[in-house]
């Protein structure tokens, strides 16, 4: 399969000539009305995405029902779709340049990361599920006389609602393991973040997955977003984006067909630094990534650094020192570490909580909050010391680069802060005496915890929230691909 590879230059250049496009990738005659997409870098227009109106998602799943009904995918041997899936990532990694550039004019990202991280576990992503998918079947029980098994069956019609931080990675956490089952997929990208999630579509189609078991709608997230929701033919939504809106997903399920929900949601997670940490350039990088990674547009984002008294200057001093190898600028340049936030309204909303941090009695530490010169919506790494536990800044996921700093005199201290949020999605701790590894990873309320650095795992480790953070299961790992499967048991009697 030969295809015109893209490189970043001519993505940039189609960008800054308004021609990118992304729309809907319907089985069906659907409707064609777009906007304009804009880059958050500088605002410019870099292309039309398509703008669908609830009819479309009727028409997708029309399509999606037919082909799960009629076998297309769902009754190809699992060892047939996990070659399908092999030769889609093929050629995904031939265009893991164009893909990347994508992510990061449509989200701001910076290129070096897209490249060298967003990309390459999108890729991995696809690969691992597409192995998993004849390596996972069933079990027979211990029936006495009778004769009885359990099977994973596709659930049928699964629309995956995305968010905008990771386009590309979001994509593949919740279509990888969704399609490899065998479910016919509808993908709603986030409206600020298509273009990605267009073009992999496109590349599935040219490696043989059928067009009605991957599709896109590309819309906003009341009309379309809505639709799906509401849907009585979409048998699962799994979502990921803000508590808020994960909400609505339940109101939609409870007043329509009663659909599974599995939510992704938002987090506030605590790092914390006890008096025995060990602060050595490897631990100060890692609680910088976790505050400031992706511009804090992180959902496991590392939000509050939880610091023992004794170590709280020292931590200071050298949280400047590393942040100053942190570029903050155009992410289209190689190394820049730090790109805009992804539109206006959340740069607001970022500035805003700068406003509240001082007000309510935080004191900045580190640097200058808001940096108007740049052009786009760009925001300095900021920190704030004397948050308090009630503050705004201590409760509410702000999503940008805002690091709030509490210090704790004892361990009970620094669980019973670490727990004091509504979400629970990761947390982190620093530690050189195993006894406390054992006692604080327990008492933890977090769906991720790490020690001595900030890992969200890999894909073999589930990823998903405690508390508001989440609800009915996890991304990656098996327990995703089962997540996208129903059990069933027969029972053959005597
Ligand atoms: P969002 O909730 O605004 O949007 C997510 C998706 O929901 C988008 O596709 C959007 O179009 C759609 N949507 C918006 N309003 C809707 C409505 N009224 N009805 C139906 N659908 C609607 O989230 P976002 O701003 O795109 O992403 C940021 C959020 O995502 C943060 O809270 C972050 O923590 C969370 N997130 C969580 C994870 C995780 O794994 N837990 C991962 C990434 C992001």
């Amino acid at each position: 399969m030969m295809t015109h590879v893209v490189s970043k230059e001519t993505v940039f250049a189609r960008a800054a000539a308004g021609s990118l496009f992304a729309g809907n990738l319907i089985a069906g005659a659907s409707s064609d009305g777009t906007v304009d997409n804009t880059t958050p870098i500088d605002n410019s227009v870099i292309g039309k995405i398509g703008d669908a109106v609830a009819a479309d998602v009727d028409i997708a799943v029309a399509a999606a029902r037919r082909c799960f009904e009629n076998g297309e995918w769902r009754q190809l041997a699992p060892a047939e779709r996990k070659q399908i899936m092999l030769a889609w990532t093929e050629l995904m990694t031939r265009h893991a340049e164009e893909l990347a550039a994508l992510d990061c004019i449509d989200a701001g990202k910076p290129i070096t990361e897209c490249l060298n991280t967003d990309l390459p576990a999108t890729l991995e992503t696809f690969r691992w599920y597409a192995e998993a998918a004849d390596k996972v079947f069933g079990k027979t029980a211990p029936a006495g006389n009778a004769w009885s098994w359990i099977v994973k069956e596709p659930i049928g019609v699964v629309a995956a609602v995305l968010p905008w931080n990771f386009p590309a990675q979001m994509f593949a956490w919740k279509v990888a393991p969704a399609l490899i089952a065998g479910n016919s997929v509808i993908v709603k990208p986030a409206e600020l973040t298509s273009l990605s999630a267009y073009r992999m579509i496109e590349l599935a189609h040219q490696a043989g997955v059928p067009a009605a078991a991957l599709q896109m709608v590309c819309g906003r997230g009341e009309t379309v977003g809505a639709a799906i929701g509401r849907h009585m033919d979409i048998d699962m939504v799994s979502f990921t984006g803000s508590t808020e809106v994960g909400r609505l997903f339940l109101t939609y399920a409870a007043q329509s067909n009663l659909k599974e929900i599995v939510l992704e949601c938002g987090g506030k997670s605590p790092q914390i630094v006890f008096e025995d940490a060990v602060l050595d350039e490897a631990a100060v990088g890692n609680i910088l990534s976790a505050a400031f990674w992706n511009m804090g547009e992180n959902c496991s984002c590392g939000s509050r650094l939880l610091v023992h008294r004794s170590r709280k200057d020292e931590l200071a001093e050298k949280l400047k020192a590393g942040l100053s190898g942190w570029r903050l600028g155009d992410p289209r340049e190689e190394g820049v570490a730090l790109g805009p936030m992804i539109e206006q309204a959340h740069f607001d909303k970022v500035a805003a909580y700068l406003q509240t941090a001082e007000q309510q009695g935080a004191q900045r530490i580190i640097g200058n909050g808001v940096r108007t010169d740049l052009g786009g919506w760009y925001i300095e790494p900021t920190v704030f010391d004397n948050v308090r536990p009630d503050s705004s800044l201590f409760q509410e996921e702000v999503f940008g680069p805002v690091l709030a700093l509490t210090v704790f005199d004892s361990e009970e201290e620094a669980v019973a802060l670490a727990n004091n949020s509504v979400y629970g999605l990761a947390a982190s701790f620093y530690t050189q005496d195993v006894k406390r590894v054992l006692r604080v990873a327990s008492a933890l309320q977090a769906g991720t915890v790490s020690v001595n650095g900030f890992s969200e795992g890999d894909i073999t480790t589930p990823f998903g929230g405690y508390k508001q953070s989440g609800f009915g299961g996890r991304d990656k790992g098996l327990e995703a691909l089962e997540q996208y499967c129903q059990t069933k048991t027969v029972w053959v009697c005597e």
